[in-house]
């Protein structure tokens, strides 16, 4: 907590989605949410609808709701008519193959736009959804797919081939296979055109009055810490992705939005196609991966408004200082937003410096299905906090009492676990056919998220690191995030992960693997400077006994860190379930 606050400035409060915190805590109810949205007739409610059709009676209709940029910079539109008109196909083509409401339709598809279309269908054919990383191999294809009991698969040719013919035989209740992209020789008899068959297919579909609660979504949560969960999510999850999108992200229906992520991860689905639809704004997908110049090259030639991006890709815009920056023009960029990891302080104080405002740290899960706890855009931002609650959003640090009781702790910057009263729309309803699983999420009237953090006397919260991930050194409870942040300070470090080794003295002793710089070498006066700077910054209790050099981080494939794969590493222990592993350490 050592950096200065960074005032809110130079915002049109009257502009804001939310701009008296405190009213809109006290006014706000879900209902009230609920009724910013249309539903359908007799109580249905379909993401699908409230993402598109709505709008086909407002002036919206011929609006710009997708642009998609492929890797070779070509581009492609969708106004919100056409994209209903798309999604209608895909509907009316799994209405022909049979399919039935609450069967799962599973893609594995890079960003492309059959990948949105074909999450809307299934939306409006009353179908489950569920997103597949594209770099997936067959085991993690297979394991998700299983157990999801998919019925149809969007894919191209050359993913069939390689991820899912091998294990085809795995899976029975997969009836159905769409290539897009069409098909040659090598494709297997059964599978159809993708682009012919939605053709083929009637450009109306009358949505199909799903009720609140009927299952909508099928995330696969990547697992940092374990083996991936099936979380179900339902059609109400709506109300939610609707109104944070508002609130979290201060979307407007003339914001161009770029959420970089893929949707094969839940903040690719729940900001990448809902919440931008549900608002009326126009999304950015591009097909490439992080690359520093495209991505400003597409900041200023698309006119982006929002932008929500992760930490690691904002710490490697930081490897590359602040020069580059100073090349475009992103002056219709009003609002920056990251999530998915602790977002260093260091990196909101470089924002402010780059791009003359702050990236705005959110947080959630993939169980809570939307943002919960956020840097709103007409707060005061503390480096280094997530900030606070949601209006709607109850939040507190419990800890467990002796009895077992799980209670929140009232004092400030008390550590503890991070738990939300349940009853949020777009909470998980189910991990899929684990019960026990889910039951162990909740406690006394609350959910646990397996995170812990503190809350300031101010009502910041603080994110300290995941429960699995929390050193226990000399009696002190050491968050790694602490340790990770300070590290970044040092002028030569880009990124580090800490983990915590056996020591038989203190339990656990600090150790830090460090990414430098580019332009810096590993050498052993450098190792005993940054030692020294944590030591400064830390203390000798918390600070790292040892630091090794690496040219990379394990990492998921929605960037998260892998600190328990380091772990198991270093201690020779099995290294468990790496489907989810996206780029290894060095
Ligand atoms: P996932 O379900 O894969 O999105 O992972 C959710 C987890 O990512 C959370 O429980 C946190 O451990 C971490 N996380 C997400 N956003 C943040 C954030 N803003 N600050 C710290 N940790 C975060």
């Amino acid at each position: 907590m050592s950096f200065a606050p960074i005032p809110k400035t130079g915002i049109d409060p009257g502009a804001a989605r939310l701009s008296d915190y405190g009213r809109a805590r006290q006014d706000f109810t879900w209902a009230k949410a609920r009724a910013l949205l249309d539903g359908l007739p007799g109580g249905a409610l379909n993401i699908a609808h409230e993402a598109i059709d709505r709008h086909l009676a407002t002036p919206r209709a011929e609006k710009l709701a997708l642009r998609f940029i492929a890797k070779n910079d070509s581009v492609e539109d969708f106004t919100y008519r056409q994209l209903a008109q798309q999604t209608a196909r895909f509907a009316n083509l799994l209405r022909r193959l049979g399919v039935q409401r609450a069967d799962r339709v599973f893609t594995l598809l890079g960003r492309q736009p059959a990948l949105y279309v074909a999450a809307l269908g299934t939306l409006k054919a009353g179908a489950v959804f569920s997103p597949l990383f594209s770099a997936f191999g067959p085991e993690p294809v297979v394991a998700r797919m299983g157990k999801g009991d998919g019925r149809v698969l969007v894919t191209t040719e050359a993913f069939y081939i390689r991820k899912v013919a091998p294990v085809r035989d795995r899976l029975p209740g997969l009836k159905h296979v769409l290539l897009v992209g069409g098909r040659t020789a090598k494709a297997p008899p059964d599978a159809l055109d993708f682009d012919a068959e939605l053709a083929a297919s009637a450009v109306d579909f009358e949505t199909v009055p799903t009720r609140p609660e009927d299952m909508a979504l099928l995330h696969f949560t990547s697992g940092t810490t374990g083996k991936p969960k099936g979380a179900v999510h339902v059609h109400e999850a709506v109300v939610a992705h609707n109104v944070t999108g508002q609130f979290a992200l201060d979307l407007h229906p003339d914001d161009v939005f770029w959420c970089t992520a893929d949707p094969g991860w839940v903040t690719g689905t729940s900001y990448g196609i809902i919440a931008p639809l549900t608002n009326g704004a126009t999304m950015i997908v591009d097909e490439a991966e992080f690359d520093a110049e495209r991505w400003f090259r597409i900041l200023q030639e698309q006119k982006v408004s929002v932008w929500y991006t992760a930490p690691t890709a904002i710490r490697m815009l930081m490897k590359l200082g602040v020069e580059p920056i100073k090349h475009y023009d992103l002056s219709r960029l009003r609002f920056m937003a990251s999530v998915g990891e602790p977002l260093n302080p260091e990196a909101v104080v470089w924002s402010v410096k780059a791009f003359g405002r702050p990236f705005h740290d959110n947080w959630w899960q993939t169980e809570t299905g939307g943002i919960m706890i956020a840097n709103y855009l007409t707060m005061e931002i503390r480096p280094g906090s997530m900030g606070k609650p949601l209006p709607g959003v109850e939040a507190a640090v419990v800890s467990k009492t002796a009895d077992g009781r799980v209670e929140p702790i009232a004092e400030a910057g008390a550590v503890g676990e991070l738990a939300l009263r349940p009853g949020w729309p777009s909470m998980f309803r189910a991990y899929l056919d684990e019960p026990e699983r889910y039951n162990k999420c909740f406690a006394d009237g609350w959910y646990l998220t397996g995170d812990l953090a503190q809350r300031d006397a101010d009502g910041y919260f603080w994110f300290v690191g995941r429960a699995d991930d929390v050193i226990k050194s000399a009696g002190h409870l050491i968050g790694p995030f602490e340790v990770e942040s300070a590290l970044m300070e040092h002028a030569a470090v880009a990124e580090s992960a800490v983990i915590g080794t056996p020591d038989p003295v203190a339990g656990e002793i600090v150790k830090a693997f460090v990414v430098l710089k580019a332009g810096r070498e590993p050498s052993e006066a450098l190792r005993k400077d940054i030692l020294g700077h944590a030591r400064l910054r830390l203390g000798p209790a918390v600070s790292p006994r040892e630091i090794v050099f690496h040219t990379s981080l394990p990492r998921t494939r929605s960037g998260k860190i892998m600190r328990r794969l380091l772990k198991a590493r270093e201690l020779g222990l099995p290294e468990g379930d790496l489907s989810t592993l996206e780029s290894d350490s060095r």
